[in-house]
């Protein structure tokens, strides 16, 4: 029994959520929180918001070497973006298992990519990779007081 006690125990955490430019153009916001609902995640931030140029080069300078970086950039602020904080256990790679792989020609059947997108470029949603990015990534798109405690 022993080495089961700790299957309950995953850790609480907060991660950032994004619906791209795509996502809204494409009227998939509506299906996109109903997963994050069913799922269970709580939404303790949420916004309708059109990213600042700076604040997408930030957001995305780990890719700032790339050659698709201006073209990211000029694409995730091309519209309005919703914005999410998530919190539940295990929030950030469990959300990630919901949007599915980065290409959507690798994305399986089921999650957002998978069912929603053909293209790489535009694949609908953003996920924090890490708690180190999650917390990064909060503290770009939500102000203290926009996060509920
Ligand atoms: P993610 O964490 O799964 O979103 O993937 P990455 O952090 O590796 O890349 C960030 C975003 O850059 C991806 O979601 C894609 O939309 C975009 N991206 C990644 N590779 C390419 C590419 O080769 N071409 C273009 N146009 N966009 C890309
Ligand atoms: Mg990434």
């Amino acid at each position: 029994a022993g080495k089961y006690s700790t299957l309950g125990a995953m850790p609480t955490e907060r991660t950032f959520a994004m619906i791209k430019p795509d996502g809204v153009r494409r009227g998939l916001t509506a299906e996109i929180l109903r997963r994050i609902e069913l799922k269970g995640y709580r939404t303790v931030g949420l916004k309708l918001y059109q990213i600042p140029r700076e604040t997408a080069e930030s957001h995305y300078g780990e890719h700032s070497a790339k050659p698709f970086f201006g073209e990211l950039v000029d694409f995730i602020t091309s519209g309005p973006v919703v914005a999410i904080a998530l919190e539940g256990e295990n929030a950030i790679a469990g959300w990630r298992s919901m949007m599915g792989a980065t290409n959507p020609a690798n994305a399986a059947p089921g999650t957002i990519r998978g069912d929603f997108a053909t293209s790489v470029g535009e694949n609908v949603t953003h996920g924090s990779d890490s708690p180190e990015s999650a917390q990064r990534e909060l503290a770009l798109f939500f102000a203290e007081g926009e996060l509920l405690k």
